[in-house]
């Protein structure tokens, strides 16, 4: 990251500059197209059968949403994340879980393209690129999520081979990925650098010893639920691994930063999603000879609920500039990480209050919202987990943390 770092008691006004291009805007209606047309009419479907429609995902692939910041040569679209943002926010409006069957996939091309071989690259992060392959990041475990360097799955150096053992859970599109980013321990901790000691690694489908195992329901994201891989003495070559041996949280947390804007553009969409439900109902329901929408308590909410709505996209296009500048994005995907996915579990509650025995209803949109609000709150790093982020950025701008 070159620039001048972004600070918050002296901010400079070109920091907060976003421009959208006209490609840019024309992709987003290309996006919009087939989110209205292909995939509304099987939104429902997708989150009651808890089932993914992989059908429509080959369609997503074809409209290049697999490699949209990465250049041409890797398979990629040659946009960057602010295309990515809007691609992904045009998505979620209809189903988070098609954006996070996507929007996985890049946990493990970012890292690809930023820490992986040329070699690698050309092997594996093109096909993912492409659509080609599905890709599945697996850091957490049965004993810690926040805490990635508490991980305890192994991976020994036998010859030119490393064995992994242990087991991941919580892991989006471990049942329909080829490729896996895997996290490993490969020496111990050490005093004061708990972070170093792991390592990334590609690994394949078919792999002996790379075992899917149970999937974990959880309450939203239906038809993308998570599932556990169980590595049984799954051998992978040395050339595999990404980045520095022994480096691998680096990699992951440069991963999550970029991640994280993803995340609160799946946020911007639930919440746009919302606040479309509350407005669509408030002008054609009555209640006592006049539309609801003419009482000043709803209007009120539904104020609240653009005002959200415009917030979390200002600032996931906010952070997702503040990476194509190269400038200090931590603190600000963090920012709109929180905002954003809040936004989507504020606007689901206000449009159930709207909507009455409707809002409440499963057969209503606002229901799976609020569902799905509460799980991109958790993932990627909880919202909680994000205001320490934030503080420690801080911090680190006064000069009292390094
Ligand atoms: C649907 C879904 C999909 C997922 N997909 C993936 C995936 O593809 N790959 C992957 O590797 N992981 C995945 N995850 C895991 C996810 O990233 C973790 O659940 C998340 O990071 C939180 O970890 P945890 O659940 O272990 O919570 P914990 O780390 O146990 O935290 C529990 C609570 O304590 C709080 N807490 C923890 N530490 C602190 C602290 N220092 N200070 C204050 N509060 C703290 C947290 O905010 C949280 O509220 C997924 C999770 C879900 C639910």
């Amino acid at each position: 990251m070159g620039g001048r770092p972004m600070s918050t008691l002296s901010p400079t006004s070109s920091d907060y500059n976003i421009s959208v291009t006209e490609e840019q805007e024309a992709f987003r209606l290309a996006v919009r197209e087939f989110a209205e047309k292909e995939l509304a009419p099987v939104t429902q479907k997708i989150d009651r059968d808890n089932q993914m429609d992989m059908r429509l995902v080959k369609r997503a692939a074809e409209l290049g949403l697999f490699g949209v910041p990465f250049p041409e040569e890797y398979g990629g679209g040659g946009g960057d994340d602010l295309s990515l943002v809007i691609a992904t926010e045009e998505i979620a409006r209809f189903s988070a879980a098609f954006s996070a069957v996507v929007g996985a996939t890049y946990l493990v091309s970012t890292p690809l393209f930023l820490f992986g071989t040329e070699e690698q690259k050309r092997k594996y992060l093109v096909p993912i690129a492409k659509g080609e392959r599905i890709a599945a990041h697996a850091m957490t475990e049965p004993g810690t999520g926040s805490d990635v360097a508490a991980i305890s799955t192994s991976a020994k150096k036998v010859g030119d081979k490393y064995v992994i053992n242990g087991k991941k859970m919580f892991i989006t599109n471990g049942d329909k990925a080829e490729t896996f980013l895997i996290f490993a321990r490969t020496g111990p901790k050490e005093e004061g650098k708990r972070h170093h000691g792991i390592t990334a690694f590609i690994a394949e489908k078919g792999m002996p010893g790379l075992n899917v195992g149970q999937r974990t329901d959880v309450i939203g994201l239906r038809g993308d639920q998570p599932v556990e891989l169980v590595f049984d003495n799954l051998e992978v070559p040395e050339a595999n691994i990404v980045g520095e041996l022994g480096r691998g949280v680096r990699i992951a947390l440069t991963c999550y930063d970029h991640g994280r804007v993803g995340v609160s553009a799946q946020g911007t969409g639930l919440a746009q999603a919302a606040l479309e439900a509350a407005l669509n109902y408030s002008t054609q329901r009555q209640t006592f000879d006049n539309y609801l929408l003419s009482y000043q308590q709803v209007q009120f909410k539904i104020a609240e609920m653009t005002a959200a709505v415009h917030t979390a996209r200002l600032l996931t296009y906010w952070a997702a500039t503040l990476t194509k500048k190269g400038k200090d994005f931590i603190k600000a995907s963090s920012i709109a990480k929180i905002t954003a996915t809040e936004a989507a579990e504020k606007n689901a509650h206000m449009a159930m209050l709207i909507m009455g025995a409707y809002g409440v209803s499963t057969d209503s949109q606002v229901e799976r919202i609020l569902r799905d609000s509460q799980i991109i709150k958790t993932y990627e790093g909880t919202n909680d987990i994000q205001r320490l982020t934030i503080m420690k950025e801080v911090a680190k701008e006064m000069g009292v943390l390094q």
